[in-house]
Parts: C-alpha cells; structure tokens; sequence
C-alpha cells in the first residue's frame, strides 16, 4: 500500500509484529547474541542478512532509516551521526583520491569546507559551479575523472533553489550520479529523486529532528543509477571487494548496492553512527514532520511578504516571494511551500543589525537553523565577525544580513517582535 507522505511520516520504517511494543524499541545494545559460530559467519560473509555489531547495523536505526527512504521514495537508507557524516560518506562511496567532483558554489559552509578543503587533502578535487549556471558552463566544469555531481535542493544559507533537472542531466550526461542535499525543503516539500536525482542526503539535525534534540544525518538511495553500465568508472561498486571476501556490490546486491556499499565498507571503516537513541528522538520528529512543515511555509510565507513591505528593511530573500529570482524553480520543484528560513537586511548595516538582533524577545540567537523555536544569526557581528565588510560581500553575505529561521509558533508574535526590534534598530 502507497500511502501519502504525512501518513508515511507517522506509519513507515516500524510495523510491530503481534504483541510487539507500538512504539519504535530503542534497541541499546552493541552486540547481538547467535547461537553458533557458523551462523554468525554468514552474517561476516554478507550471505545471510541480520544484526552482529551497532557500529554496522542496529534495528532503531534501520527501521528510522527506512521510514526516510519512504518518504523520499528512495529503495534504502543509512543514518550517520551528522549530516556532515552523511555528505562526505555519499561522496567519499563514489570517489578516491584521483577523481574529480563537480559541486555547487552555494551550498553549506561545513560541505564547502569538507570538499573544498579536507577531501582536497585526500587527493579528490572539486570545480565549483554557480547552482545558476548555464547548461553550456555546466559542461565545461566537468572531467575524465569526474565521479559525482553534488548540490543543495536549497542552499543553506544563500536560499538559492537548484534546478535539479538541470544538474541531472549534466551528471547523466557524464554517466555520474547527482547527489542533492535535501535538507531545507525535506521530502515533505521536495523529492529530488521523482525529478532525475540519484542519491539524497540530509542533515536530520534540522527539519527532520526539528526540536534541537540530535545531531544526524542520512544518506537515501534512489537505487535508480546503473553502476554496471558504467562499470569502468566505479570499480568500488562493481568489482570485487577484497576487504569483503570479495563481494560485488553491483552484481550481488543490485539496487541495494550504493548503501550495502557504504555500510559494509564505509561505516565499517570510518564509524560515524548514528546512536539508537538519537534515532529514536529524530524519529519522533519525522512522525510530525508534515504538520510542522506546513506551518514552517505558511508562516515563513506571510513573514517574508510583511518583512518585503517594511520600509526599515532594505530587501528580503525567500524563494517562495513573488519577485525572487528563484520563484519560477520554486514552483516547479516546491509547489506546496519551500522552508522555514528566510534571509534578509536591516536598513543601517552591521550597527543596526546587532541593534535590531539584541532587542529581540521571542526569536533566540542561536547558530542552529530549521527547528521549532524561531531563531536568528547575524553572521557579521557572530560567525564571520573577523571579516570587513568588503570580504563578506566577497563571501556572498553582506554585512546586514541576518539568516531568520522561522519557526511554528504564531505567526503575529513572530511579526510583533521583529516589529519592536526594528523599531529599536
Ligand atoms: C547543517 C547542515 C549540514 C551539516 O549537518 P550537521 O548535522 O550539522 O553535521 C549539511 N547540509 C546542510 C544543508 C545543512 O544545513
């Protein structure tokens, strides 16, 4: 039964068995107990399926990693302790050192840095491409050696929307896969796979948690890309593997092969888990995340339309108003509503951004972003405090602006504060 996605929020993943606990069990156990040596031998060998040790697989895990790859409509799913985790495993499962990747410029300032930066140390490069880049400045970007095309559905923070057909057919193209971090819209919203992406990868931190509860993150498999007709170019999926008795990710798992491969051999390796009882906390947030989303829009929606009409404010940026740039992909990809997080500037500068954000009630400031509660950051006077004006604008983030994560209380005590706050800007 395909049921609809705010069903699949709250049913997916776990169904109990007769007389089982209702509730997802959080399974805090290391080990799992067998009764002979031979059979916990099949398990090591990947010949039969079931659990030896959490650091691989774990139930509470599995059955929330499940229930995320319903809803993104994906074949299977593997969590990470962090997002960060998740985006370096999804490309680290594809690429080593040698190889090339192809990745949006705006994306998060964590996955900028880990590919930019860190995995530029273990040999893998990276071209960076403007996410509004034409189809012909797409091409150029690409090489031999490139394995993977990666980006963010909506950045964080620079709020542009990705034009997902687009970068699909340029990896496709190349015979690579898309990777699309889907975090800001979350599945509630958008679906990259329905639209040609091939892997998507969450900070569950965020939306999916959506309480500040839990670090995560997750990995979902489309099970859509053809590693073997493009054998050549992923050997680590489709040929032996031979710190697994020579397993054939492609060959013996099939559409599993992208997360068995990760799993087996990147979490076995790197061991960044998600812990059972994070899972459990992230997945009591799943089960409400298409009433908090809706909510998260419709308040977003008509702040950033209140904030666009304030003459103490010098612009706004939120996909879903009317006049951004990114209205037309936002409808396309997102027509029931885009996020929570709406970036804008306060008439004055850096002085009276710090002023308009001190004298804030209900909003906090905190550096985290799409949960619950509403909150604020104002890079230039807290994350990017060392830089001059003219080095943020060569960042992309002037001195003004201030990143408001929108949460679900109401909407009018959400306005009234933002209202006194400017006045006292
Ligand atoms: C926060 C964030 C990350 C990093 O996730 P952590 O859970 O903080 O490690 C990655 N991508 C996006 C879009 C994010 O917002």
């Amino acid at each position: 039964m395909d049921y609809k996605i705010a069903t699949k929020c709250v049913q997916a993943g776990y169904t109990p068995k007769n007389g089982e606990p209702r509730i997802l069990p959080i399974v805090q156990s290391t080990t799992y107990k067998y009764d002979s040596s031979e059979a916990m031998g099949d398990l090591f060998d990947l010949k039969a399926s079931g659990y030896f040790y959490t650091r691989l697989q774990n139930p509470t895990n599995d059955y929330v990693a499940a229930k995320i790859a319903a809803l993104e409509g994906g074949v299977a799913a593997m969590l990470t302790s962090s997002g960060q985790a998740a985006n370096f495993y999804a490309l680290f499962n594809l690429c080593s050192a040698g190889d090339h990747i192809v990745a949006s410029s705006a994306i998060y300032g964590g996955t900028f840095n880990l590919i930019g930066v860190t995995m530029k140390k273990m040999g893998i490069e990276t071209t960076f491409v403007n996410p509004r880049a034409t189809a012909e400045e797409l091409e150029a970007a690409f090489r031999p050696n490139t394995r993977a095309v990666f980006a963010e559905t909506i950045a964080n923070p620079a709020l542009v929307v990705l034009d997902i057909e687009k970068f699909a057919n340029a990896a496709h193209a190349h015979g690579v896969p898309l990777i699309v971090d889907n975090t800001f819209p979350t599945p509630i919203n958008c679906r990259p796979f329905e639209f040609g992406a091939d892997i998507v990868t969450h900070s569950t931190t965020k939306y999916m948690d959506g309480h500040a509860t839990s670090v995560g993150g997750v990995i979902v498999d489309s099970g859509n890309f053809d590693w073997m007709a493009h054998a050549d170019m992923f050997p680590g999926l489709t040929t032996p593997d031979d710190s697994y008795h020579g397993v054939n990710y492609a060959k013996d798992f099939g559409k599993a092969a992208f997360i068995t491969k990760a799993t087996a051999q990147i979490m076995r390796d790197l061991g960044s888990i998600q812990s059972p009882q994070n899972a459990f906390l992230i997945n009591l947030g799943l089960e409400t995340l298409a009433l908090r989303m809706k909510q998260h829009c419709a308040n977003a929606e008509k702040i950033s339309a209140w904030l666009a009409a304030d003459p103490r404010v010098s612009w706004v940026s939120y996909p879903a108003l009317p006049d951004s740039p990114d209205y037309a992909l936002a409808k396309k990809y997102m027509p029931n509503g885009t996020c929570g997080v709406i970036s804008f500037g306060v008439k004055g500068g850096r002085e009276a951004a710090t002023r308009f954000m001190d004298a804030l009630r209900l909003a906090a400031i905190v550096t985290h972003v799409a949960d619950a509660r509403t909150c604020v950051l104002h890079p230039a006077s807290t994350t990017h405090r060392q830089l001059t004006d003219e080095q943020l604008v060569a960042g992309g983030i002037s001195a003004d602006l201030i990143r408001l994560s929108v949460g679900i209380e109401d909407a009018d005590d959400i306005i009234a504060d933002l209202d006194q706050a400017l006045a006292k800007a």
